[in-house]
Formats: structure tokens, sequence, C-alpha cells
């Protein structure tokens, strides 16, 4: 199994994606055409790799996109979490986050993905405390030194993009934001077909496609329609199919509630 921190080119594709056209777009021209094509970008005097943050609500498909960025240019991926980067003892987050870009130069092209950022680059001011601003200040040293080589892009995604410290989001840096949406009831079909694409469906998979659409997945995430997607399978497998049918679906859309609510807390 894959062990966090370390690099492998993940098994997600485009197609796994549903929906987010826009950003797949932009993270098609931002990061994997250079990858593909340093030439090309060499040899009109682009040589500084951009930075993207991925942000928006929880479960909408930031690492899934961050994944299928590192796949679709067959590069490494190393993916981290703010917190866990976090050390108690003084001196440990800087010597972990200086670690992270020398394995990542080890295995070029890399891309290094840092989920939930805030907590690792919370406002200096905000937070306070001397460490934090040390550990801010390393990744910031890292992210310039990026420029005068090539083959490490790094993607960051975050739920609060508003207490993240400000130099991070400066040219050079992580400078190209792009929102990821909840999705709205075209987009969730999109995202239903794309989780179903490796399923044992029957006959009716049009239908249960199309009631993404409905009210019973109103306010679904992505993440949501995944777990949709889980119970049917249990339901199945509890009635010895496996086939997954639109009854499956009915019943576990009784199960779930969608995560809407719960954003909205963060997003008024
Ligand atoms: P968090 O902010 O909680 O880390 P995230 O935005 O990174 O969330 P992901 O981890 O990418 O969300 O998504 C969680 C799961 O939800 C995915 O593994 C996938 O099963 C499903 N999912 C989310 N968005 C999509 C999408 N656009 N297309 C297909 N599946 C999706």
């Amino acid at each position: 199994s894959k062990r966090e921190g370390f690099a492998t080119i993940p098994d997600v594709s485009w197609e796994d994606i549903g929906a987010l056209q826009s950003v797949r777009e932009e993270l098609q021209t931002a990061i994997v055409q250079p990858i593909k094509q340093p030439e090309l970008y060499a040899a009109v005097g682009i040589s500084a790799p951009t930075g993207v943050l991925l942000w928006g609500p929880p479960g909408c498909g930031k690492t899934l996109l961050a994944k299928a960025v590192a796949a679709e240019s067959k590069a490494n991926f190393i993916s981290i979490k703010g917190p866990e980067l976090l050390n108690k003892f003084v001196g440990e987050s800087e010597a972990a986050v200086r670690r992270v870009f020398s394995r990542a130069r080890s295995s070029v092209p890399c891309v290094i993905f840092f989920d939930e950022l805030d907590a690792l680059v919370p406002r200096r001011d905000d937070a306070g405390s001397e460490s934090s601003a040390r550990v801010v200040n390393t990744l910031l040293t890292e992210l310039d030194g990026l420029s005068e080589r090539q083959g490490i892009y790094v993607i960051a995604a975050t739920n609060r993009p508003e207490i993240i410290d400000e130099a991070m989001l400066r040219p050079g840096r992580l400078e190209t934001p792009l929102f990821v949406d909840l999705p709205g009831a075209d987009e969730r079909v999109e995202i239903l077909r794309a989780l179903l694409r490796t399923k044992p469906i029957g006959d009716d998979k049009e239908t249960i496609i199309s009631m993404a659409r409905t009210s019973a997945c109103d306010g679904f995430s992505g993440a949501d329609l995944g777990s949709l997607t889980r119970q049917a399978g249990h339901h199945a497998l509890s009635r010895r199919s496996m086939r997954l049918d639109y009854a499956d679906f009915q019943f576990a859309a009784t199960r779930i509630k969608g995560s809407v609510g719960e954003m909205a807390r963060y997003y008024k």
C-alpha cells in the first residue's frame, strides 16, 4: 500500500473525475502541459513553474484533481497533509518541509500536494507563534527556490483560503487560485457517471445516474455521491447480489444526508 509522503504515480485519470471541466483545463495548462513539453515553455522564456491553490468545500474533488494531474503528466506524486508536518519539537517541522522538497528533487518530474495547507501556514500575525512563522518561512524559501529548476510542481488545497498566510499566494508561489465548487444538479450527474464507470451496474444505469439530479441528492458533494455508491454496494451484497440496481441506490439515498448544511457554516 502507498505510504504518505513517498513518491508514486497515482492511478487516477481525468475519466475518474466528473464535472469540474474548467478547473481541469486550467490544470492542464498550468501543470500537465509544462511537464509534458518543457521545451515549448523554455522556448518562450517561461521557466518558473506556477503553483496552484485548490480551494473550496470539503469532498468536492481537490485531492482527486491533484492526483489526476500527476498521473496525466506521468509525474511522481508526494502527498502531505498540513497537520502531519506540524511537529511538537522545535525545528522538526521545518526539517520535514525541507525533506519533502529534497525527496521531490530526487524524483522529478514530481507533483507535491499539500492538503490542508491552512494548518501548515496560517497567517503569521494571527497564529502568533514563532514556530509557525518559521514553518511558513521555510516553505516560502523552498517555493522561491523552485524557479531555478524544472520539474517540481506544487499543488495545495484548503477549505479555508482566508486564513492562509498571504505571502504564500504571491507571484511565483501559489499564484493560481482555482475554486472547486460544490456540484449543482447537472454536475452531480457527471460525477455519479464517473463514479459508476467501473462498477457492476444493471440495465437501469441511466435511471440510477439521473437520480443524482433529483432532490434525493440535493446538497450532495462528490464525496457524498461516493458514499451513496458504497452504501448501494453494501445493500446489493446484503441481498446477495453482485450487481448494483436502482433499488439499491434508492435505499442508499435514504441513509445519506448531503454535506451542504455543514458547509454553509464555512461559506456564508
Ligand atoms: P477534502 O477537502 O475533504 O480533502 P477534497 O476536495 O480533496 O476533500 P476528494 O478527496 O478529492 O475531495 O474527494 C473525496 C471522494 O469523493 C473522492 O475520492 C471521490 O470518490 C469523490 N469525489 C469528489 N469529487 C468528485 C468528482 N468531481 N468526481 C468524481 N468523484 C468525486
